[in-house]
């Protein structure tokens, strides 16, 4: 069989140790791989390298298509940039699928039925990583969710349920509150369902849902979220399973697939042979479905699971069924030893091939209509009394526009608002067109007036020379007619 060359990059702290014991493994099974090397990680940083990854490591991995990747360390707070992150979205890697299966009783879980796939969106939500101070006391991180993006997870998703025989999709969103973004993932979900009838669906808002992951994983079969809350709750199935150490993950893109462990660079065991290679070899063993190479995937899999059942285990593991407890390398060794065999307890996993269909999302036009303007102001004057900056706007609108409201982090201060509510020196300053019909509720009902982008620069320079500091606008759309920009609470 013709050699699959695949780039291979051991990462950080156990990361070295975790590949060898899976190269190991991966040639005994005589897995027709060429491996290719590359180098990122700390290391790199460390050498000057800002991104953390050379130049050639990329041609390498383009020219490959696949990466099999070891932890990486991420300074938390300042510093790098999440080399993770960088390669997900660099790559495209739009889908992040974590499957997690109980091995109970022979790894301690309370969950023994617990068999479900995470599949979360990988490339947009808070993760774009845009962030900005405006003012001496408030920062912001921007939510982006765009449509396509929704559409090429929640499709993703839809596949993969089709292609590994699964039964439902369970969508996880927070649309109660983020009416606009995690609405629109919701959204693309109800539309999308309908063209896989064969398959159960359902939605929970995140925190219910994260609530009963926690309590009833079993109750789930294919998850399908945003990328902060797949992450969040990935982390929770993995370790509700019994260790973090188990799980694998599979990064998918349209031309470049990456597969590592999910836990991270565990620099507390790093060096001791202490470590767990089952995520990475799970991990492995989905890249080698990735390949169409399912049967020596299978053949490591039902070795690992045998090795489990024998009671071999790594510290992490240990249970009342555990007979020996060993280093990584001696782990490794033992499922090379069971190659060929079949666990006799826990489900054995059948040579079949998952290829899937990916989907390239249409794109539309929508028509827009500018119909108002937010405006950020920095304000921190006259005891932050929002009357007093209130009463300065209503005068500085002008004549084409009318100021509708002011809000403090989202809570609307004026007119009307509350002594009780704390301000902070942000304030959210909405105008509409003046004498608009504009009613928020009813807005498909009545004849919104638009506003000219001229209008909008004129008032930017009124409020200037009134020594008012804007930090940026937003501009209030419809968007085919609806209204596509949330209220104020207390609007
Ligand atoms: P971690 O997953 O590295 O460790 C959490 C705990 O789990 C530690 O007690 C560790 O000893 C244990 N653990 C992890 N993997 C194990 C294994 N294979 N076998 C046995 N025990 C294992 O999480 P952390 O400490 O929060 O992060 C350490 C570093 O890893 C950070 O810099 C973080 O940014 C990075 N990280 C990288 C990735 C990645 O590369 N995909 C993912 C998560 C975290």
């Amino acid at each position: 069989m013709e050699k699959r060359k695949i780039t291979i990059a051991e990462g950080d702290g156990i990361g070295k140790e975790l590949m060898l014991a899976c190269r190991n493994i991966l040639e005994a099974a005589e897995a027709p791989l060429e491996y290719l090397p590359i180098r990122m990680g700390k290391e790199v940083y460390l050498e000057g390298m800002k991104s953390g990854i050379p130049a050639m490591a990329w041609d390498d991995m383009a020219r490959t298509k696949v990466l099999l990747k070891g932890p990486i360390t991420t300074p938390q707070g300042g510093g790098y940039k999440s080399l993770n992150v960088t390669i997900r979205k660099t790559m495209g890697l739009f889908a992040n699928v974590r499957p997690v299966r109980a091995f109970a009783p022979y790894v301690k879980t309370h969950f023994p039925d617990m068999d479900l796939v995470v599949i979360r969106e990988n490339e947009e939500d808070l993760y774009a990583g845009i962030e900005h101070q405006q003012t001496s006391e408030v920062v912001q991180c921007l939510k982006l969710v765009s449509r396509p993006g929704c559409e090429k997870i929640v499709r993703y998703a839809f596949e993969y349920a089709k292609a590994y025989g699964r039964k439902k999709v369970t969508c996880m969103t927070k649309d109660n509150i983020m009416k606009h973004t995690d609405g629109m993932f919701h959204d693309v979900f109800d539309q999308v369902k309908l063209e896989y009838p064969e398959i159960q669906t359902e939605h929970y808002i995140i925190d219910i849902g994260a609530a009963r992951l926690a309590t009833a994983p079993e109750r789930f079969d294919v998850i399908v979220t945003l990328n902060l809350y797949g992450d969040i709750i990935s982390d929770i199935t993995a370790e509700t399973c019994g260790s973090v150490g188990l799980g694998g993950s599979a990064n998918i893109g349209k031309d470049f697939a990456m597969f590592e462990a999910i836990h991270g660079s565990a620099p507390d065991i790093a060096g001791k042979d202490l470590a767990n290679p089952t995520g990475l070899l799970q991990a492995a063993c989905m890249m080698l479905v990735h390949l169409n190479l399912p049967e020596h995937a299978h053949r490591i899999q039902n070795a690992l699971f045998r090795t489990i059942e024998d009671g071999i285990h790594t510290a992490d593991m240990k249970s009342e069924h555990t007979k020996h407890v060993v280093g990584t390398q001696a782990f490794a060794q033992a499922i090379i030893e069971r190659l060929g065999q079949e666990p006799s307890h826990l489900v054995a996993v059948k040579p079949t091939n998952h290829a899937l269909r990916l989907f390239e999302p249409k794109r539309r036009k929508v028509t827009k209509q500018l119909v108002g303007v937010d405006v950020f102001l920095d304000w921190d004057q006259d005891d932050r009394n929002p009357d007093i900056l209130g009463r300065m706007l209503d005068e500085l609108a002008g004549d084409a526009l009318q100021l509708k409201m002011i809000t403090n982090r989202g809570v609307k201060v004026y007119p009307y608002g509350r002594p009780e509510t704390f301000c902070t020196d942000h304030w959210r300053c909405r105008f509409v067109a003046a004498d608009s019909l504009l009613d928020e509720e009813h807005v498909n009902m009545l004849e919104a007036k638009g506003v000219a982008y001229t209008t909008a620069l004129d008032l930017l320079e009124r409020l200037t020379n009134a020594q008012l500091n804007f930090i940026k606008i937003e501009n209030l759309y419809l968007i085919d007619g609806e209204r596509a920009y949330s209220l104020g609470q207390g609007e």
